[in-house]
């Protein structure tokens, strides 16, 4: 299907590849925690009428539309509604506070903002010219009352140029910008993902992922979608909840937090795992310890594949043949991936690479393909700076291919630590803390030191150690690593600050330290 498609990319787009299979469709496409099911034809519908809805309250073709709704149908029929009506689809994170959006608007100036009723009166006050309409988690509100009096609107022409989407980035560092998504972009994308993985109209997808982040809104959806196939679809993740729909259950997508908790319930067991296909992971790296107990506890092999807001899936772990933890595997179908000495804090050290030393050989991976993103939104110098002379995206994480030619991920560039002039790539000081026992995971982070510039510092989640052993650990490490790349202090802690997409978020863990561990309490 995937070179099928792509063969005949000028004449179709991805709003025409959907329709063709969702128009006629008496198939069940979602089943609701809340009991509610959704055919394949009546969720088209859906759109089409929330599209008109939108059309009424003043969308017209390239305004942006921002989307801050709970998680139901109608906040992912709102994705398809855009599409057919020829809008750009803004999904903002339900956490942003009112000011966070307040920069989102005026960034993006959306015709409409769809809302929780509930915020309605905070919004009002930041929404410049957007009109405010309503959508409530149970799928009610002022906009789907619209769209219930609505006739299907006539989908727009379209291309695969035009733009489906602009995601904001998660942004750790300065403002987040607008990742501009194309019609091609995700259409590609989804098209080798049911390739790859071998999606059918047999599948069911156990869907508890948000709906905001690319992984549940689009890898998730658009996969089953082109495929035929069934999202057994989930408010939020629970993992009682998932192990109930479980026995209904194909395959699995979800972020390696759900792993960890799945494996902390008593109820994942071979048994109730036998009649899966498939449990993929991304978003964050996977332990290679849960991998591997998960292995041992279901006897799947969880398939981990790598990707990021700007350019959709990028690469896979395969689906026949060795998944192997602690990489990404292989690029997808159409995606080509390179490591450039691109960044001059990630440059190549030179020396010739000896085993036990691959993060010497690492550097910022970088992504070339139907995949990669339009360029960020009203910021074209920001576009160019991430784009190499020669049009490879520069995604800002570290990485090289192992002996065999799976990706290994081993850290971002902006978390490079540099200490009195030496690089710390802290993936390299986790992964040997994380084999330790008694630890759980850890995260490595720089806090300004007056001498060093920056010290290396390892926040240890456990529940077993504690300051007491701080001395002994950093003495264990001290045996393997050299002295700059050894943390200078270790910190305990129950468990490591993550978002809702399961990254460790080091920026909270920099503020937390930074201040207690500043110089000169360092030595
Ligand atoms: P986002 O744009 O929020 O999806 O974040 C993308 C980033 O998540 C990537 O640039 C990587 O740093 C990280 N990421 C995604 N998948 C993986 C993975 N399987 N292993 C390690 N990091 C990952």
């Amino acid at each position: 299907m995937y070179e099928k498609f792509m063969g005949s990319r000028d004449v179709l787009n991805f709003s025409a590849l959907v329709g063709e299979r969702t128009n006629s469709r008496g198939k069940t496409y979602i089943r609701c925690d809340d009991g509610r099911d959704f055919t394949y034809q009546q969720f088209w519908n859906l759109a089409g009428k929330l599209a008109s809805a939108l059309a009424a309250s003043g969308a017209t073709r390239g305004d942006r539309v921002a989307v801050q709704v709970e998680k139901s149908v109608e906040a992912i029929a709102l994705f398809y509604a855009c599409l057919r009506g020829g809008f750009v689809f803004l999904p903002l994170n339900t956490a942003y506070t009112s000011s966070e959006v307040s920069y989102f608007l005026g960034d993006a100036e959306p015709t409409v903002l769809v809302c929780s009723p509930a915020k309605v009166e905070a919004l009002a006050a930041v929404a410049g010219r957007a009109k405010i309409v309503t959508l409530d988690a149970s799928g009610g509100g002022t906009l789907a009352e619209a769209a219930s009096h609505c006739e299907p609107i006539t989908d727009v022409a379209s291309t695969w140029d035009d733009l489906a989407a602009v995601l904001y980035t998660s942004g750790t560092t300065g403002r987040s910008k607008g990742a501009m998504l194309t019609q091609g972009n995700l259409a590609s994308n989804a098209l080798a993902l049911v390739s790859c993985w071998r999606f059918t109209a047999e599948d069911r997808l156990i869907h508890a992922l948000p709906v905001y982040h690319t992984h549940g809104l689009f890898t998730a959806t658009n996969t089953v979608l082109l495929s035929g196939g069934t999202l057994l679809y989930r408010r939020s993740f629970d993992a009682g909840d998932v192990l109930r729909v479980m026995p209904e259950a194909t395959t699995m997508m979800g972020v390696p937090t759900f792993y960890t908790r799945l494996l902390a319930h008593d109820g994942l067991t071979r048994a109730a795992t036998a009649h899966m296909r498939l449990f993929v992971s991304g978003s964050a790296p996977l332990l290679a310890e849960t991998h591997k107990t998960f292995f041992e506890r279901t006897g799947h092999a969880i398939l981990e594949r790598y990707g990021m807001t700007e350019t959709s899936m990028n690469t896979s772990n395969p689906y026949e043949g060795e998944r192997r933890a602690g990489t990404v595997g292989f690029p997808l179908p159409g995606v080509e991936v390179r490591i450039a000495a691109s960044s001059p804090t990630a440059a190549f050290s030179g020396t010739s690479p000896v085993q036990g030393e691959d993060d010497t050989r690492s550097d910022v991976i970088e992504i070339k393909g139907p995949n990669v993103f339009a360029g960020y939104w009203r910021n074209p110098e920001k576009t160019k700076e991430d784009m190499t002379a020669d049009g490879w995206f520069i995604t800002g994480d570290v990485g090289h291919f192992d002996a065999d030619g799976y990706l290994v991920i081993s850290g971002r560039a902006k978390d490079l630590i540099i200490t009195g002039g030496f690089n710390v790539y802290p993936r390299e000081v986790e992964m040997l803390i994380d084999a330790m026992p008694g630890v759980t995971e850890s995260a490595v982070i720089g806090v300004p030191h007056a001498d060093f510039g920056e010290a290396v510092v390892a926040v240890v989640a456990t529940t077993v150690l504690s300051s007491a052993d701080e001395a002994e650990m950093i003495a264990d490490v001290r045996q393997s690593l050299a002295a700059f790349k050894t943390p200078k202090r270790i910190v305990f802690v129950s468990e490591l600050p993550r978002n809702a997409m399961g990254k460790v978020q080091k920026a909270v863990l920099r503020e937390t330290y930074t201040s207690s561990f500043a110089s000169p309490a360092l030595t």
